[in-house]
């Protein structure tokens, strides 16, 4: 029963319920019982009181007349409250109501005489005394019988605890029943109660079992803002991020073996080609070539690819150094000089201050830069205009590149730099793998900064990043 969450609430809440209505029941116990004895102590004397009333007239009326009313009204209240009578004068001597006068009562006479005296004196009580008989508590009342202003005697009435009893464990056993219900409504409630609590955790079990089948579709219902509601929101975002990894990885394996294998195609085609005679012998060089091209553009996809694996692993290290972007900007593009002339592309730079200096590594933040501005050059268009921009800013140094070419439509905007994510995928066989700014990504994001796609299509793209101050 334990086991589960719901054994334990249910165990829990039997344990506070049961206390708690143990404790209640106790205290009404205690009270009613209390009540019941007070309110049959009052009826006692009350008739008490009547029977003093009888006595004090026994002189005026004859005691035989009188002897019978007593005999009578004994008779009642032994009917009515399962008590007895007793009148004991002044003398200490008891005054026989019936022949049959019980046998307890010259027991109880003794207990009764200790209180005599004090009823004697004109006054009223009441008492609990020990039975010398059985040891049961008895509940004794006392009233003076009085005539012409004189005490003459006293008119005890006793009774035993059961006959009190019998009227409160009627009430006990009211209570126990209600208890009982509360209790079984409270179980049912907390069953319902429980296994609404649990649904998202019962959930999470089969979907972390999917997940672990390689099934990341599985999510859970988020059924409100506590604790429970809260671990159902982190794993589906946990779920949505599993899902997301595993596409990706899926997508980059379909990608590379595309990658690789559309080059290994052409190639073998045109070397078969060449062995079997179909390409005639002077044009043989020409499809070596073609060949040789693509061998390199293998090699190159591998080098980058290993690149990326390098730095997504941590591989190799950054060794940061204090340097000039700006410089390094203009040298990156002076190697590109013949490119941007051949394009007829003009170049602007934009730079806050004529130094700028940055704390980063070197070599890759001249990748990142050289990759920018090859796709800017490459998807930027002839006859546009390249702009490289660097400011200081509060958290680092803003460096920008941007063009005026056809930029990126909006819904891809968010994956262009996703590794092997093409914009236009049909018509860029040959001007790039889509690993570029996967690698940009990662190496800005190596070191502590964010990188950025703005572009508003038909107006160009601009890709922003900062780096620390040096
Ligand atoms: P690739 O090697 O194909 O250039 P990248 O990762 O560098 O791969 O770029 C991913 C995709 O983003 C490109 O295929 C291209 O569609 C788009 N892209 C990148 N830079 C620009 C740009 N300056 N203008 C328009 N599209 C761009």
């Amino acid at each position: 029963m334990f086991r589960t969450l719901y054994g334990r609430l249910m165990a829990v809440f039997l344990a506070v319920l049961l206390m708690a209505m143990g404790g209640l029941s106790f205290l009404l116990y205690q009270r009613i019982r209390d009540d019941k004895i007070d309110a049959r102590l009052d009826e006692l004397t009350m008739q008490a009181r009547d029977v003093a009333f009888l006595a004090g007239q026994r002189s005026v009326f004859g005691s035989a007349q009188t002897d019978r009313y007593l005999l009578w009204k004994s008779q009642e209240i032994m009917e009515d409250f399962g008590a007895s009578l007793l009148i004991v004068d002044r003398y200490r001597n008891v005054i026989p109501i019936s022949d049959t006068q019980q046998e307890d009562d010259e027991l109880t006479l003794a207990a009764a005489l200790t209180l005599l005296n004090e009823v004697l004196q004109g006054r009223e009580i009441r008492a609990p005394l020990v039975s010398a008989t059985t040891g049961n508590p008895i509940f004794i009342v006392g009233v003076p019988y009085i005539q012409d202003g004189l005490v003459l005697g006293a008119v005890f009435i006793h009774t035993n605890e059961q006959s009190i009893e019998t009227s409160y464990r009627e009430i006990l056993a009211e209570t126990l029943r209600a208890v009982l219900m509360a209790m079984s409504i409270g179980a049912f409630l907390i069953l319902l109660a429980s296994s609404y609590m649990t649904r998202p955790l019962r959930q999470m079990a089969v979907a972390a079992e999917r997940f672990s089948h390689g099934d990341f579709k599985q999510r859970v219902e988020v059924t409100g803002q506590d604790e429970v509601g809260r671990l159902a929101e982190s794993f589906n975002s946990m779920a949505d991020d599993l899902e997301r990894l595993e596409q990706t990885r899926r997508d980059f394996v379909a990608n590379v073996s595309h990658e690789l294998r559309s080059p290994l195609t052409s190639m073998q085609g045109f070397i078969n080609g060449i062995l079997d005679g179909t390409v005639p012998e002077g044009e043989r060089e020409h499809y070596l070539n073609i060949v040789l091209d693509e061998t390199r553009r293998l090699n190159k996809l591998i080098t980058t690819l290993l690149d990326l694996s390098h730095i997504e692993n941590g591989k190799t290290p950054l060794s940061k150094t204090r340097f000039d972007i700006n410089e390094m900007i203009c040298r990156v593009l002076v190697r590109q000089e013949s490119v941007l002339t051949e394009r007829s592309i003009d170049v602007q730079m934009d730079f806050e201050h004529e130094t700028c200096y940055v704390n980063a590594d070197a070599d890759r933040i001249e990748q990142v830069l050289v990759n920018l501005l090859d796709n800017a050059i490459k998807y930027g268009g002839e006859h546009g205009c390249i702009t490289l921009k660097t400011k200081t800013a509060s958290d680092g140094v803003h460096i920008s590149v941007s063009d005026t070419g056809p930029g990126i439509p909006e819904a891809d905007l968010p994956f262009v730099f996703e590794r092997f994510y093409k914009v236009d995928k049909a018509h860029t066989t040959g001007k790039g793998t889509g690993l570029g700014l996967a690698i940009v990504k990662s190496i800005i994001e190596q070191h502590g900064h964010s990188i950025r796609a703005f572009s508003t299509q038909g107006e160009g793209a601009r890709f922003e990043f900062t780096l620390d101050r040096g």
